[in-house]
């Protein structure tokens, strides 16, 4: 199912072109990229030039002008690629890396970032986590402090998705020590800048295909002008405003490999035999899919209202916090049975049954564990100070 009141005839022939882009220049290459632990640069320099990149960003910057239903279109499509490292990856540069940039950025900054990361020639990546700070986001200790018109960087940054090709860094820094929230501060870095290293490329359970490093900061020079907003100590704000892009799109990455799974497992249970009859009329095996197609509904419900108010001007945080936990979730229970239908095929790494369920673990920490949705729900809901 993919149709739904929020979605025009325009979004709808999106789709189809997304489908049409993935299924001749993602799919058959998966398996290839998924064993060599990289995806080529090319799959963001195509998607640029095909539009892909700035579906709700401005005109003037290069983007479609569109609304973030359309973006969301494309990353949950890209989730039927056979991987979840490239849905990931690609909406780090849309919905991760760049929202804080296109809204508060300067036209400086967006000039020499935004357009470039639309049009696909710059990779970025978002660069919070920290080795001692993932969720706590505002007890990153990376500090950055004003000589000059430059500020001075020094610290790491640990997980981070692009990390060894990005050509710019969305970063948060401390400008000022114990200020905790109040002295975050955005910066747009480049990743050639003199005192970056990669210092480790990280081999994962999943999303094999992306890369993930650790960057380390040793007295890196970043022109004052790279700042993002008028002042420092807005990052807390502007994150908690950007991250909630990045969880509608953690939704839409569950919903698009949920649904390839889920229709590459029903396949399957109708042609396997055992018994002397297919898999899928034993009642049981019916039955899963069918809890697992009805999860699914439910989430995809979830995630579209949420889409929806947003359209309306809301600014539903508990709900995007909801349809991130409740997709991520689904998906995983849904993966899970998928491979227990697969039986011992489902086990073997050359069935992509047992890649949908390895990529699905992150989706329950990535941009947020299930555990801090939770929190964030709480505190909306009123339940908790
Ligand atoms: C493959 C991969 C890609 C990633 N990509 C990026 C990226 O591009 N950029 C980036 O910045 N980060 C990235 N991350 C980091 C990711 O966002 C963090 O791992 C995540 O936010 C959790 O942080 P942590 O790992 O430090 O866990 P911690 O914050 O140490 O949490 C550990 C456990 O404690 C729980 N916990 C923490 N606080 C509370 C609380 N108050 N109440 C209840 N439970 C709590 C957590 O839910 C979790 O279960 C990536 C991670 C992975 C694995």
């Amino acid at each position: 199912m993919t149709t739904h009141a929020i979605f025009t005839d325009e979004h709808e022939a999106l789709r189809a072109s997304v489908r049409r882009f993935v299924d001749t220049e993602l799919r058959p290459f998966v398996d290839e990229w998924e064993e060599a632990g990289f995806f080529p640069d090319e799959v963001f320099h195509r998607s640029g030039e095909l539009g892909f990149l700035g579906l709700h960003y401005p005109e003037a910057w290069g983007g479609s002008g569109g609304d973030l239903a359309s973006s969301l279109v494309f990353i949950e499509e890209l989730g039927h690629c056979g991987c979840g490292a490239i849905p990931m990856a690609v909406a780090v540069q849309t919905h991760m890396c760049t929202p804080a940039l296109a809204e508060f950025g300067s036209d400086f900054l967006r000039e020499r970032y935004l357009r470039p990361a639309i049009s696909g020639e710059k990779i970025g990546a978002i660069a919070l986590t920290e080795p001692d700070a993932g969720s706590d986001v505002a007890g990153i200790a990376t500090r950055a402090t004003l000589d000059g018109d430059s500020w001075v960087l020094n610290g790491s940054k640990m997980f981070i998705t692009n990390g060894t090709r990005a050509h710019f860094l969305t970063l948060a820094a401390q400008t000022e020590p114990g200020a905790r929230h109040h002295g975050v501060t955005l910066f747009v870095v480049d990743t050639d800048l003199a005192g970056i290293s990669i210092s480790r490329k990280l081999d994962k359970l999943g999303m094999r295909s992306s890369d993930t490093a650790e960057i380390r900061f040793e007295d890196v020079r970043v022109p004052a002008a790279n700042l993002i907003g008028d002042d420092p100590g807005q990052g807390f704000s502007q994150l908690s405003w950007q991250l909630q892009y990045e969880r509608l799109s953690g939704a839409a990455q569950s919903l698009g490999q949920a649904d390839e799974v889920l229709a590459r497992t029903i396949e399957y249970a109708r042609q396997r035999h055992a018994f002397g009859r297919a898999i899928a009329d034993n009642q049981v095996i019916a039955h899963m899919l069918a809890d697992a197609a009805t999860e699914l509904a439910a989430a995809r419900a979830l995630t579209y209202d949420t889409i929806w108010r947003v359209q309306q001007g809301q600014f539903p945080v508990a709900e995007i916090s909801m349809a991130k936990k409740y997709a991520a979730q689904v998906q995983n229970r849904l993966a899970d049975t998928c491979l227990q239908i697969f039986g011992g095929y489902g086990y073997l790494n050359e069935e992509p049954v047992s890649r949908a369920w390895r990529d699905a673990r992150l989706q329950r920490i990535g941009a947020g564990t299930d555990e801090i949705m939770n929190e964030v729900i709480a505190k909306r809901l009123g339940i908790r100070s």
